[in-house]
């Protein structure tokens, strides 16, 4: 299985690969299942349908210009105002990288500064995801900035990495919002863990931290990323007997992605989102997904049968 995820996030990173599955309709039939489409339209009205609170992002990693980012930002924007308009209790994710960081850190550190203020004005949040370790820096440096200017702002941070405890300390003084994922990229044993089980403990030891009443005290806007129903009942147990209320608890998971337990999160009491992601550019975020469930793989070979 760890061979068949080490092929899927290698394919993730493959250009030639991404230009021609993209093509393929049994691929797209196939991506369906993860994505409501690749419009922000059928994204907005997927969160309508689902009647809960929903996380947009749109899918594109690396860009070819600064241009590209300043029409990413434009977009986020557009999306901000269409989701008030609707009334829809929508927030939005952004990757850095899409916001123009291959080219400048301070242009993209401008481009995020124009998203939240726009979502200042329009009483939303703007959550930043983490992507490989070549960001990590980076992106914490420019959530820094823009959570001394903004409060409604959080930052994805991935429990893989050995990093994160650090991290982490230095987050909740802040009183950020911290959306705690296991992490999706291809990195080496010097920087992540590699057995599953330890990325897992790890996760629980991050939850129980950011659960801590000090992060509560400072603000913390706790967000638990993830679809590990072992993960997710050892979360439960520990905020019961630290006698915190149901609401008190916040998971976020994505579309498509263990309903059942989505729902029955939502009979618990806790707080929910679904991420809902859209866009044309799904190829490398797909081969995350097959990676994560490599049993994915039958669905996409089922898609290829299928009419
Ligand atoms: C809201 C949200 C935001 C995220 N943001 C980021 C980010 O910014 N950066 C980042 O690196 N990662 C991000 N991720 C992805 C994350 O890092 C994991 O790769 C992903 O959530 C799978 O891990 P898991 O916690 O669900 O646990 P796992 O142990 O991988 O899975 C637990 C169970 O969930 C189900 N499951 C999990 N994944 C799949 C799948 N793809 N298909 C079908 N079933 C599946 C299976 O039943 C599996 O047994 C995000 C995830 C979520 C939910």
């Amino acid at each position: 299985m760890n061979l068949l995820r080490s092929i899927l996030l290698a394919g993730s990173e493959s250009r030639w690969l991404r230009d021609r599955a993209t093509k393929y309709k049994f691929a797209q039939r196939a991506v369906s299942r993860f994505m409501p489409g690749e419009t922000f339209e059928e994204a907005l009205e997927a969160s309508r349908a689902l009647g809960l609170g929903t996380v947009l992002t749109q899918l594109g990693e690396n860009l070819r210009s600064v241009e590209e980012s300043k029409q990413v930002t434009r977009h986020y924007i557009t999306v901000l105002e269409r989701v008030h308009e609707s009334k829809l209790d929508v927030e939005i994710s952004v990757k850095l990288t899409q916001l123009g960081l291959d080219f400048s850190r301070e242009a993209c550190a401008e481009n995020l500064h124009t998203l939240m203020e726009r979502a200042k004005t329009l009483v939303n949040w703007v959550w930043i995801d983490m992507e490989s370790t070549a960001y990590t820096d980076a992106t914490l440096d420019i959530f820094r900035r823009a959570r001394s200017a903004f409060a409604n702002t959080g930052l994805c941070v991935q429990s893989y990495l050995y990093r994160t405890a650090a991290d982490v300390e230095t987050l909740i003084p802040l009183g950020a919002g911290i959306r705690l994922v296991k992490g999706a990229y291809r990195e080496p044993p010097e920087k992540a863990f590699p057995h599953k089980k330890d990325v897992d403990e790890n996760y629980f030891r991050l939850a129980e931290r950011l659960l801590s009443q000090e992060a509560r005290a400072r603000g913390v806007r706790a967000i638990f990323g993830t679809h590990d129903p072992i993960l997710i009942r050892r979360i439960e147990e520990h905020a019961r007997s630290a006698g915190l209320s149901p609401d008190a608890l916040e998971f976020q998971m994505l579309y498509g992605i263990r309903r059942q337990e989505q729902l029955r999160v939502v009979e618990a009491g806790h707080r929910f989102r679904v991420l809902i992601s859209y866009g044309a550019a799904w190829f490398p975020w797909y081969m995350r997904r097959l990676a994560e469930r490599p049993a994915n793989v039958l669905f996409v070979l089922r898609s290829l049968f299928a009419r």
